[in-house]
């Protein structure tokens, strides 16, 4: 009798095509978002990688996630046939500039893609994590959420909105069991983080060494951060062992922001 109720209770479908738990991360591509989507494959995870250039880890949808538009549809689309049980936000561009070199077009740009990419993808999963009472959100914010860093007006800012949005988010939705962390990371050794310092070398006529030496020294841990090493926090995040800790600022930076 027992064994019979057992067996016809319907199974409930981890994912409708492959049984396996499904993760969408935005900013897939390159970086920190690169080691996130091989971490997230190794642990056998289904993943979508969005992002605006293409690669050939996970399951890769183009989109440009400062459109909303877009956004919408292609995890629209997902979400018609698979459960998403984690979503990563973590793409996002960097500008150097203060606040009177920052115009108002650097302004929106950074913002449509750091702070407006997250608020349409947050809100794109929400109905299926909702629907199936279950969810794990991470948003790649930044230790500059907590301090600030010179020349990062508008990165700065939009830093802090997303610790903002993983809090609020938090909070509105822990009745659905859906949780929401930020991720801070402090200097990571990406392409981003090359591409800034090339770009302060340029202006400065700075020693490109000297500069990645000087970076390295601002961490009591005296090195940068690697980004396989912010893709294991992620997947703690993601996974049941962190089933209790939401509304959260997880900080990974050396000791920078403890100084
Ligand atoms: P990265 O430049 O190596 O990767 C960023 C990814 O985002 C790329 O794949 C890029 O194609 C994608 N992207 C950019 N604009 C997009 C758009 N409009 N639509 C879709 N995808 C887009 O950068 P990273 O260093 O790996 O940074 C990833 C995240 O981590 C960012 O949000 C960044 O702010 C944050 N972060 C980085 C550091 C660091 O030191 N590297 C520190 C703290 C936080």
């Amino acid at each position: 009798m027992l064994l019979l109720t057992v067996k016809n209770e319907p199974k409930k479908p981890k994912n409708m095509k492959t049984n396996k738990k499904t993760c969408l991360v935005t900013g897939g591509s390159s970086g920190i978002g690169l080691s996130i989507v091989k971490l997230f494959l190794d642990n056998n995870y289904h993943v979508f990688n969005v992002d605006i250039s293409p690669s050939s880890f996970g399951e890769f949808c183009r989109c440009d996630i400062s459109n909303v538009e877009q956004v919408t549809d292609v995890i629209n689309g997902i979400s018609q046939k698979h459960i998403i049980d984690v979503l990563v936000s973590n793409a996002g561009i960097h500008f150097s500039a203060n606040i009177e070199n920052t115009s108002e077009a650097d302004l929106d740009k950074v913002f449509n893609i750091n702070v407006k990419g997250a608020y349409a993808a947050i809100k794109a999963v929400l109905p299926n994590m909702k629907a199936n009472n279950n969810g794990a959100i991470i948003v790649m914010s930044s230790d500059q959420a907590l301090v600030a860093k010179h020349n990062s007006f508008a990165y700065n800012l939009s830093k802090a909105a997303l610790a903002s949005m993983a809090k609020t988010t938090a909070v509105d939705y822990a009745a659905f069991n859906i949780r929401a962390n930020a991720v801070c990371p402090g200097t990571i050794e990406t392409p981003l983080y090359h591409q800034a310092i090339d770009n302060y070398c340029q202006k400065s006529g700075a020693n490109q060494a000297e500069v990645h030496q000087e970076e390295a020294s601002l961490q009591p841990l005296n090195r940068l951060g690697q980004p396989e090493e912010v893709a294991e926090l992620v997947l703690f995040l993601a996974s049941d062992k962190a089933k209790f800790i939401t509304g959260s600022l997880q900080v990974i930076d050396g000791g920078y922001t403890a100084q």
